[in-house]
C-alpha cells in the first residue's frame, strides 16, 4: 500500500503542476491581448476611494513614440460630478478614458484618484472601482446572462433582469430562443452595435461602481431609444463620479462640467451656458448638430408624407 500511495500523490502533484501551468499561460495571454503595456508594482496596495476624486496632471501620452496623441491635459472631476468630453473625431477622447481604466499608462503627468497615482494602485482594485461602456463592445462567448451578471457575480436574476430594464434590452432577450441563457458573441448569437452597447450599459448599472465613464455609450442607438437610456444613466451617474465621452451634444447639456478637446489639447472648457456664450468651438459644433438635426428631421416628415 505504501508503494502504491507515492506514485499516486505524485500523480496527484504532477497534475496539479499541469493545472497550474494551463492557467499561468491562459492569463498571461490574457495580459498579452488586453494589457501588455501595465505591471502591478510589487506590494501595490489597494485602490481606496472615498469620494473618487479624479485628476489629470499634465497628461501628455503617445501610443507611438513619434506620434503624442494627448499634449499635456489637466482636469478635474470633483467627487460625484459629471464631465463631459466632446471635440471632433480623432482628438483623443477614448485614449483619456483608456487611460484612466490604466489600459496604457501616461507618458508624463500622472492620474489621480483621492489623491492616489493610478500606477502605484493595484490594478484590479482600479478597474473594480470603474465602470466603463466602451466605444465597441466586445461579449464574452457566454450567455447574455453571463455577460450582464460579469458586473457583479452575486447579483440575484431579478437585479440582472432589473438592470436589463433600465438598459432597455429586457424585452430584447425575452424574445430570443433561451432567453438569458441563450449563447452570444464570436461563437454565439450575433448583436447589433445598439443590442451590445445595452448589454454593456446594463452590466455597468448592475456594478455601480464609483466611477462612470460612458465613451459615446449610446451612439449606435437610436434617437428614441437613447433619451430612454439617458434616463437610466443619469439616475446612477447623479451621486457617481462620471466621464462622459459624447457625439451627440444634447446629452451633455447638463454636465458639470464640458471639455472640448481639440488635437490631443483642452480648447475651451465650461457649462452648457459659458461654451455657447463663447461663441467658440463648441458653439460652432452645437449650432452644426442643430443643423443635421432638423435636416434629418425634415427628411423623415417627407418621409412619412410619401
Ligand atoms: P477620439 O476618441 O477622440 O475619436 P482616440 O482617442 O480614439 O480619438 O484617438 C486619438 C488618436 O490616437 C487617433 O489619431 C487614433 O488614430 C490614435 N490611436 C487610437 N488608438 C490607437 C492605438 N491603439 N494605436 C495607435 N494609435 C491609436
Ligand atoms: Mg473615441
Amino acid at each position: 500500500l505504501m508503494q502504491l500511495s507515492i506514485p499516486l500523490n505524485f500523480i496527484g502533484f504532477v497534475y496539479r503542476e499541469i493545472k497550474q501551468g494551463l492557467a499561468d499561460i491562459e492569463e498571461m495571454f490574457l495580459l498579452l491581448e488586453v494589457e501588455p503595456e501595465v505591471k502591478n508594482r510589487a506590494n501595490a496596495p489597494l485602490l481606496d476611494v472615498s469620494g473618487a476624486n479624479i485628476r489629470f496632471e499634465d497628461v501628455h501620452f503617445a501610443y507611438d513614440p513619434n506620434r503624442e496623441i494627448l499634449k499635456g491635459i489637466s482636469f478635474e472631476v470633483p467627487a460625484a460630478a459629471t464631465v463631459a468630453i466632446v471635440g471632433p473625431s480623432g482628438a483623443g477622447k477614448s485614449t483619456i478614458s483608456r487611460l484612466l481604466f490604466r489600459f496604457y499608462d501616461v507618458t508624463s503627468g500622472r492620474i489621480t484618484i483621492d489623491g492616489q497615482d493610478i500606477r502605484a494602485v493595484e490594478q484590479e482594485s482600479l478597474r473594480s472601482a470603474i465602470g466603463m461602456v466602451p466605444q465597441d463592445t466586445v461579449l464574452f462567448n457566454d450567455t447574455i446572462g453571463y455577460n450582464i451578471r460579469y458586473g457583479r457575480w452575486e447579483a440575484s436574476d431579478d437585479e440582472v433582469r432589473e438592470a436589463a430594464g433600465m438598459a432597455q434590452v429586457d424585452h430584447f432577450i425575452e424574445q430570443l430562443p433561451e432567453g438569458y441563457d441563450t449563447p452570444v458573441g464570436e461563437r454565439g448569437l450575433k448583436l447589433s452595435g445598439g443590442e451590445k452597447q445595452r448589454v454593456a450599459i446594463a452590466r455597468t448599472i448592475l456594478k455601480a461602481p464609483p466611477i462612470l465613464i460612458f465613451d459615446e455609450a449610446t451612439s449606435a442607438l437610436d434617437t428614441a431609444t437613447e433619451q430612454e437610456i439617458q434616463q437610466a444613466l443619469d439616475l446612477v451617474s447623479r451621486d457617481r463620479t462620471t466621464l462622459i465621452i459624447a457625439h451627440r451634444l444634447s446629452t451633455v447639456v447638463n454636465a458639470d462640467r464640458i471639455i472640448v478637446l481639440q488635437d490631443g489639447r483642452i480648447a475651451e472648457q465650461g457649462t452648457h451656458g459659458e461654451l455657447m456664450l463663447r461663441g467658440g468651438l463648441y458653439a460652432r459644433m452645437w449650432d452644426r448638430q442643430r443643423e443635421a438635426d432638423a435636416a434629418a428631421e425634415q427628411l423623415r416628415r417627407t418621409r412619412e408624407e410619401e
